[in-house]
């Protein structure tokens, strides 16, 4: 069961690219699920446009599909899938042309929230922006949202970000990372800035290191043409570990308010240091059995191109100097994990002698797969063997904590949409603040492309090259493991 929530405004909302494999894996699911709950005002529509010959009929049968298809079993309700269908029409619209433009700018209603979300590849952005002008669906109630990737470097994102706000105000474009859309992340905020405990400790004082990982156990599979021209930097830290970084590190703002948010996000990219070549691991899964290699699956099989990617990172301010970050990412890793850790630093003395050992206070936030936080803490061993120290966790599975299912908390796209229907940017990117965040990349991929610097080769089902584990190690510390 879903909770009910209040609704948002009546919205017409235009999925450009709305036959596409996202809009059917996660837009539409997810407004069925907004749906469900009770959010979607009964006045809503949602426009399907993309270049395919459908009707709304035709348009209506695929969004059925799409929810049998990606909703739990548990929530797809016939009577409500067939009354939310009803929300949903089509229209053929091509990007770069003139045909069905007039048809859509007669069907949106000019005094609701007018959202256009753009599921199309990004060349047909500025097509897209200026098919809105030129057939008056850019006004003051519109917003636009973008998906990734923005850009493969500064110079295509100031590119992108020119041909939108040439036709819209930064406060009408939405570039989505679904990273932030998640209540753990959400919830990060909540821990630092919503209590007096952790925030006093929050710096390198007592911050011992930080470490960030998104592991998948897929590989490139049927994506391969299209991942070897991005790779790990540019599929995933740039955009995804970059803003958890940020979130991790800013400092508080003066509210909870896009701009304020937004604002000591880009302080804190800005106070990255270079990485330097040694501080960087790259590559590349090789094969196993039966399953192929990342250059069996890609176009080039002499490519460069990395399927993980281990850093450490330096952030040159007063809260984190000598802190170092570590971020890891890779695909055809023994499990599929998203998590924060917070090492905290060891006491600093010990009044229990070498014998009862020394632990240190650990705070893990986990992303998936099931979102949650847990604080590890010291206490002594029970029983008669004196006074020895281990770590227990005071563990928080948010399901578990607040008794709700995990399939009744929105995903992150539900979240994210229904925030811009709203009108809240707070969990979107600005365009300075991905500018900079490839201001900063790109001299890393420059100077491994200079260099000619080759991934090395991983076991699948590992994690990772053994210099990424090296990485840690000569700093006398070690990765959280995978499999937990
Ligand atoms: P897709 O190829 O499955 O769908 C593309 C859609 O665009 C189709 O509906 C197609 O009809 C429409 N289209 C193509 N050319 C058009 C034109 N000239 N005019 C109007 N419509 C046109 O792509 P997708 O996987 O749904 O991805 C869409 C965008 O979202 C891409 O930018 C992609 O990088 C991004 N993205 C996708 C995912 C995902 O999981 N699929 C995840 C993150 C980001």
């Amino acid at each position: 069961m879903v909770t009910r929530v209040i609704p948002v405004d009546p919205f017409d909302l235009v999925i450009f690219g709305g036959t596409g494999d996202l809009a059917k894996r996660k837009i539409l699911p997810g407004l069925y699920r907004r749906y469900l709950s009770g959010q979607m005002p009964v006045e809503a529509q949602i426009i399907g446009a993309a270049r395919g010959e459908l009707d709304d009929e035709g348009f209506r049968a695929l969004v059925t599909e799409s929810i049998e298809t990606f909703v739990a079993k548990s929530e797809q309700d016939p009577e409500a899938i067939k009354s939310f269908v009803e929300h949903c029409s089509y229209i053929k619209v091509d990007a770069k042309g003139t045909g069905g433009w007039k048809e859509l700018a007669s069907k949106v209603r000019q005094n609701v929230v007018q959202a256009y979300y753009f599921s199309v590849a990004p060349s047909l952005f500025g097509d897209l922006a200026k098919g809105l002008q030129a057939n008056g669906m850019a006004g003051d109630n519109a917003r636009i949202v973008v998906e990734k990737p923005f850009g493969r470097d500064l110079a295509t994102a100031k590119e992108l970000n020119s041909v939108l706000v040439d036709v819209f105000d930064e406060h009408q474009i939405y570039r989505i990372d679904h990273y932030l859309g998640k209540e753990t992340v959400q919830n990060l905020m909540a821990v630092r800035f919503g209590n007096v405990l952790f925030e006093p400790l929050w710096n390198s004082q007592y911050v011992d290191h930080i470490q960030v990982t998104v592991a998948e156990t897929v590989g490139v599979g049927g994506r391969g043409s299209y991942y070897d021209k991005s790779g790990a930097m540019r599929d995933m830290v740039q955009n995804h570990l970059m803003q958890l970084l940020c979130l991790i590190a800013m400092e508080p703002p003066s509210k909870f308010d896009p701009d304020a948010v937004r604002d000591e996000k880009l302080k804190v990219i800005r106070a990255l240091d270079p990485v330097a070549a040694d501080d960087i691991v790259r590559g590349q899964y090789r094969s196993d059995g039966d399953q192929p290699s990342y250059l069996e699956e890609v176009d080039d099989p002499q490519s460069k191109t990395e399927s993980f990617l281990a850093l450490k990172i330096g952030v040159s301010n007063w809260r984190w100097n000598g802190t170092p970050f570590y971020l890891r990412t890779g695909k055809k890793m023994s499990a599929r994990m998203s998590e924060i850790v917070v090492v905290f630093k060891d006491p600093p003395h010990s009044i229990f002698g070498e014998e009862a050992g020394s632990t240190h206070n650990v705070l893990t936030i986990r992303l998936q797969p099931d979102e949650g936080m847990n604080l590890s803490v010291t206490i002594k061993e029970p029983g008669p063997g004196g006074m020895r120290l281990i770590e227990v966790p005071l563990d928080m599975s948010f399901a578990e904590a607040l008794g709700t299912d995990a399939s009744d908390m929105p995903d992150a796209y539900e979240r994210l949409i229904m925030d811009v229907i709203r009108g809240n940017q707070t969990l979107f990117m600005r365009g300075d603040e991905v500018e900079a965040a490839w201001m900063w990349t790109d001299p890393i991929i420059n100077g491994w492309d200079r260099r000619g610097d080759k991934p090395s080769p991983y076991k699948q089902n590992s994690s990772g090259p053994e210099e990424s584990l090296m990485l840690l190690h000569r700093d006398g510390r070690r990765w959280r493991d995978i499999d937990t």
